[in-house]
């Protein structure tokens, strides 16, 4: 070994690396206190901390790109009520059925279950109360810049790209919209405070390879809670996909057991390079390995070692990881 490597080596042991600080990503905004993927969702968001602020993107008729969860309306809105006649033989309406015009009337509530029309988190917005409105991916993006200036604090952002394949199936070819409108803001590389998210591996590997998107991709996996059989435990899968995404975003049920103790996921996942974020944290809906959200938490960044979290509740991660002496990561 030359003086030169061997200096290097005592160098590394001396001084590791400091771990990253855990992300704090607002799952559809601070949507635990007004309705989700609204403005002053995304608002509240940035005020309380977070380090990172989602967006679910789906498109319009006319291919604009609109920050809702779904590619339904009924839930969120009153759709029904202004455009009795626009559903599909499912009895359900469909963004990309309307144009941006159309979406721009319509009024965003608190989340129903739209068979009962009850809300899905009774203790959360009353959903008749507000004149909530859609907003497109560049107005989100415009808020949160105004944000980054008039605060000095500037959030990460993190679209998710919905069900492309469905989009695609419509008629319509939704990544390369969002990719432009995220490289016309210099959010193209790793260095940005920016994850492009998604659950379908090809529509990655198509970011990556034919639109070659350079900033940081996560895969989001479905699935129940499982423990050893995970299938992206079998040899070399990690490392595969580390070869496209930079992370991996499971349920909370695939990091945590229903034992309460870490599944191999997270520590498989880091051998591998790659980052864990997984969903969702919600105080008025805690997992079931959890006594609190204080046990939820600690279970999650202590002892499963994830590497950020998405959570309803920003204001309630940022707390407990002060708390820790974590002052938090800052995207910029
Ligand atoms: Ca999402």
């Amino acid at each position: 070994m030359t003086d030169l490597r061997r200096l290097a080596l005592v160098a590394m042991l001396i001084s590791p690396p400091a771990a990253a600080a855990p992300l704090v990503i607002a799952h559809r905004g601070a949507s635990g206190y007004l309705p989700e993927h609204t403005l002053p969702a995304k608002a509240m968001a940035h005020a309380q901390g977070a380090d990172f602020v989602e967006q679910d993107v789906v498109l319009s008729r006319d291919d604009v790109p609109v920050v809702l969860h779904d590619i339904h309306l009924d839930a969120i809105s009153d759709v029904a009520d202004l455009h009795p006649g626009r559903a599909r033989g499912d009895g359900r309406y469909y963004v990309v059925d309307f144009t941006l015009e159309e979406l721009r009337g319509l009024r965003l509530c608190e989340r129903r279950d739209p068979k009962t029309g009850r809300q899905v988190f009774p203790g959360r917005f009353p959903a008749d109360t507000g004149t909530f409105r859609i907003a497109t991916l560049e107005e989100e993006l415009d808020l949160l810049e105004g944000l980054a200036r008039s605060t000095g604090r500037r959030v990460g952002v993190y679209p998710e790209i919905k069900q492309p394949s469905w989009h695609r199936r419509e008629g319509h070819d939704i990544a390369p919209i969002v990719v432009d409108v995220l490289r016309r803001r210099g959010l193209d590389s790793k260095e940005a405070a920016c994850f492009i998210q998604c659950f379908e591996a090809d529509e990655l590997v198509r970011l990556r390879a034919d639109l070659a998107w350079r900033g940081r991709l996560v895969l989001l996996l479905g699935g129940s809670p499982q423990d050893v059989d995970d299938p992206l435990l079998a040899a070399g899968e990690l490392a595969e996909l580390a070869r496209v995404v930079d992370g991996i975003g499971p349920p909370l049920g695939r990091v945590i057991g229903a034992d309460g103790r870490p599944t191999p996921l997270v520590t498989a996942a880091h051998a591998a390079g790659l980052v864990v974020h997984p969903y969702t944290f919600r105080v008025d809906q805690l997992p079931p390995f959890a006594t609190s959200a204080d046990d939820a938490l600690r279970r999650l960044f202590l002892d499963a070692g994830v590497d950020g979290l998405f959570s309803d509740f920003p204001d309630v991660c940022v707390r407990w990881l002060e708390r820790q002496g974590n002052p938090g990561c800052r995207p910029d």
